[in-house]
């Protein structure tokens, strides 16, 4: 497929999301977006079995843009990458957009092997650093209560005693000793281009997105997804966080950005539609909202609180997601003073406390 010579024609904000370069590439292998701009996708382990990633031209070498999940199958690509489709060229930097296996993974062993240095926020690299000193073989009690207290039953506390615990150095390469902070606001010249640095939160602390002007490209990671939704989870280290508020910040936020930008995501396949699928995405969880508030009017625990989230019946590690999908919910109702927490025994049970007026949920999402 050829690259995209020109994808700036006009839209309207309420058309249907368009894809212009509609084949993926193959796993392990490049397609060219626009000059200066390689896709590469590799293969995930989980559902979804895929993560994009972005090779950037930078002078006579590339920036690598995410980096996937640190497996052997994933290594092997790479090595091919580097040594054939990019010919040995150097690699000026990895930078990564948030702290997540699939797109820290590989990250030091990147580094370590390119003499890149690594760039990202402050808080995805504490975060990461905290997490990859945090490996111990036994769970720890407030993780056992954060998920008694969300309603689990016994077999279901099982599940979460065997996973274990400090998986993510599983997952990740060792990272580097150092590396290059960026934040909010900051520009980055890659090449010819120079991209904004814009921050989302909700689903990690302080992913970025990369936004060329001239271009029109957003390089948008897990913060804007055009046919999935990112997860956005309350974990037993943060209980009484409301990650969904700042993830509904950061979808208004987007809505700064020009409707005919391109958004290169890091699930799915590059999109036209910023805007509309902004909304879809807020309706989605007010949705939800609405649901979620609900079953709450006869008082539920989180996992009393599925069928309002979920067609399907959760099981393993969609159990964990979904649960923490859950929580996020129910902690953004009880901030908007919709709901109240009362405790029964080790279980928070929630009850309705006002009316859900959508209209009043909508205000309150625009105008923060
Ligand atoms: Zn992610």
């Amino acid at each position: 497929m050829s690259p995209l010579k020109d994808h700036r024609i006009p839209r309207d904000q309420g058309e249907p999301l368009v894809y212009p370069l509609d084949e993926p590439p193959q796993f392990g292998e490049v397609q060219e977006v626009t000059e200066g701009i390689l896709w590469l996708r590799m293969p995930l382990i989980f559902d979804l079995n895929h993560i994009n990633l972005y090779l950037l031209r930078d002078g006579d070498g590339w920036a690598i843009l995410d980096t996937g999940l640190n497996t052997s199958m994933v290594r092997g690509m790479w090595e091919k990458v580097l040594d054939e489709t990019l010919a040995g060229a150097p690699i000026s930097r990895v930078i990564v957009t948030h702290y997540h296996p699939d797109h820290l993974g590989l990250a030091g062993w990147l580094c370590e092997r390119t003499g890149a240095p690594l760039v990202m926020t402050g808080m995805e690299m504490m975060l990461a650093r905290f997490l990859m000193a945090t490996g111990r073989d036994a769970v720890p009690d407030h993780v056992l209560s954060f998920y008694r207290e969300a309603g689990f039953d016994d077999d279901q506390l099982d599940f979460v005693r065997n996973m274990g615990y400090g998986n993510y150095s599983r997952m990740v390469s060792a990272l580097p000793e150092n590396y290059l902070r960026f934040r909010a606001g900051d520009k980055l010249t890659i090449g010819t281009r120079e991209f904004d640095i814009r921050v989302g939160s909700g689903h990690s602390p302080e992913h970025a997105c990369l936004y060329s002007y001239v271009d029109g490209i957003l390089i948008a990671g897990d913060q804007m997804l055009p046919r999935i939704t990112s997860n956005i989870s309350v974990y037993p280290a943060e209980d009484r966080a409301n990650p969904l508020k700042d993830w509904l910040d950061s979808l208004v936020a987007m809505k700064q950005l020009p409707v005919d930008t391109l958004v290169l995501p890091a699930h799915n396949e590059p999109f036209l539609g910023l805007h509309k699928r902004s909304d879809e995405m807020i309706d989605g969880h007010i949705r939800r909202l609405k649901s979620v508030h609900e079953m709450t009017k006869k008082g539920c625990a989180a996992t009393d609180a599925f069928p309002a989230l979920f067609k399907r019946k959760l099981k393993g590690f969609d159990l964990i997601m979904g649960l923490g999908e859950s929580v996020a919910h129910l902690h953004y109702l009880e901030d908007i003073g919709l709901v109240e927490r009362e405790r029964a025994g080790d279980v928070s049970i929630f009850h309705a406390s006002g009316k859900f007026d959508e209209m009043d949920v909508r205000l309150r999402i625009w105008s923060e």
